[in-house]
């Protein structure tokens, strides 16, 4: 463990601010850990801290005061909640937790950002080199705070850390060894301002000292980063799933080496459960990091066949009478939408009728972009949560848009249409928190609601909904599906 500075702040006491405050005071610092919500929000949970010595203070609108050396702030606290800003106003040095826990890991890191594949590549890149015998932790944004490995004492041989825009933010000393740069797209505007401003955070992940930092990183987020005059570093490998100049690309379902030991096809995606032109772009970005990590490309090759994704990411949840239904709560924005609805056409033979149900909290983001692709690809569209009425003044040209209540009668309507060989998908391109506790919330009810239409167009009895809460439940009958 690296040493410390003496006086340490800790802002935000979620799962990221407790481990690092929990950090701090085991490498012998005097910390005080302060957060702007109530003590009844947090349910006792804090003992732990006061009995690591920490000194907690809830209800915070203000830094307290301490002269302190450094503060460790959690990625949820906006720069523009009043306790950033007392913050900055201190002249308190300040680190984001991430790079807190990172600095006292020591394992050679490989960093993974971009709008949309982070979950899916940190787990890809996680289960190769541990299939390989590497000792690997994930960690980061995926769940297990930086912080939380540090504590743990045992360094792993290689960390993969899921880095959000969130994190990127307040980085100064944090430099893997690899960076993973996959897509920017626009998404969090309400927190970030505009998409070029989101760019340039994300483009931190590169920013390095190290002479022999290696780039992952999607050829066209490439392009637009030297727009912005971004610096690169040197050793840059490059994937893409539109371009074949790539370092690594795709073609007809196929991912290609274009230069080296490695021209030619690598890999089909039809041997892995990933679908998509983005999940082969993943796939690309993983197999990029598992050579520079001493992997072969048969290990590799192996270990993508065997990876199962995370629920919620085009995730099969059903077929009733031929209509086949899709859970990507995941997509909580408009590119992920998009490359669902791409994906679609590779899940089945023919080509589909999508039945998209979307909508939800917006986050600043706006719609038309996705108009021309649903005009070829989405027989109707069913419209839920807060942004329902913009989508529909953006995409009723191109589809058409019905506005309902809930995810529920989303479904049912999405089911009265259905024919034979449609696909009924839910990929919001919005957050949930309107109408959910989270994308989770949403994709369980999702499948709940399919399970029930399922037992009940099968004869058998509904299924218990005691563990998924998705409100009042309407009744479908066999005719919807028809
Ligand atoms: P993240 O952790 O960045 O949110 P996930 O792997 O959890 O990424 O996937 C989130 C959503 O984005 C899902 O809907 C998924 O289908 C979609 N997605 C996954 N990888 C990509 C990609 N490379 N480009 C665009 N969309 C993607």
């Amino acid at each position: 463990m690296t040493s410390v500075p003496q006086n340490i702040l800790v802002i935000g006491l979620g799962e990221s601010g407790q481990a690092a405050a929990l950090l701090a005071a085991a490498g012998g610092a005097c910390v005080t850990a302060a957060d702007s919500r109530p003590a009844s929000a947090f349910s006792g949970t804090l003992d732990n801290l006061r009995a690591a010595g920490v000194a907690v203070e809830t209800g915070a609108e203000v830094i307290p005061s301490g002269g302190f050396d450094l503060a460790v702030v959690s990625p949820g606290l906006s720069p523009r909640a009043d306790l950033y800003r007392s913050l900055s106003e201190s002249g308190i040095p300040v680190i984001g937790e991430l790079e807190f826990g990172w600095s006292h890991i020591g394992a050679p890191t490989v960093a993974i950002t971009g709008t949309n594949g982070k979950t899916t590549t940190t787990e890809l890149i996680t289960h190769m080199l541990s299939e390989a015998g590497q000792r690997t932790v994930a960690a980061g944004n995926i769940g297990l705070p930086a912080s939380r490995v540090a504590l743990g004492g045992a360094v792993p041989e290689r960390l993969v850390l899921e880095v959000s825009s969130f994190q990127l933010e307040t980085t100064t000393v944090f430099d893997p060894e690899i960076s993973v740069l996959l897509n920017i797209t626009p998404d969090h505007l309400d927190r970030h301002g505009s998409t070029a401003e989101y760019a340039r955070i994300k483009a931190r992940i590169l920013s390095t000292r190290r002479t022999d930092a290696v780039a992952v990183v999607q050829s066209e987020a490439l392009a637009y980063l030297r727009s912005l005059k971004v610096e690169i570093p040197r050793r840059l490998v490059t994937f893409s799933s539109g371009s074949r100049k790539a370092d690594l690309y795709f073609e007809d379902g196929l991912v290609m080496g274009g230069s080296g030991d490695w021209k030619g096809p690598l890999l089909s995606l039809q041997q892995t459960r990933l679908r998509g032109g983005h999940n082969a772009e993943n796939i690309m970005a993983a197999m990029a990091v598992g050579r520079e990590f001493g992997l072969s490309l048969e290990q590799m090759v192996r270990s993508v066949k065997t990876y199962r994704p995370a629920e919620h990411r085009i995730e099969p949840a059903g077929e009733i009478n031929g209509v086949i239904f899709v859970n990507d709560s995941k997509a909580t924005n408009l590119d992920a939408m998009m490359r669902a609805i791409e994906a679609m056409s590779s899940m089945i033979a023919e080509e589909p009728n999508i039945l998209l149900i979307a909508g939800g909290s917006g986050k600043g983001l706006e719609f038309h972009e996705a108009g021309p692709l649903l005009s070829r690809r989405v027989k109707a569209a069913f419209l839920i949560g807060e942004s329902r009425e913009s989508m529909k003044a953006a995409w009723s040209l191109f589809t058409s848009c019905n506005l309902a209540g809930d995810l529920e009668e989303a479904v049912m309507l999405a089911v009265e249409m259905a024919e034979i060989g449609d696909v009924v998908l839910l990929s919001p391109a919005c957050a949930s928190f309107d109408q959910f506790t989270g994308y989770a919330h949403r994709g369980d009810c999702f499948k709940a609601i399919v399970a029930d239409l399922m037992n009940t167009t099968y004869g058998a009895p509904l299924l218990s909904r005691s563990t998924t809460d998705c409100g009042p439940r309407k009744t479908a009958s066999k005719e919807h599906l028809a």
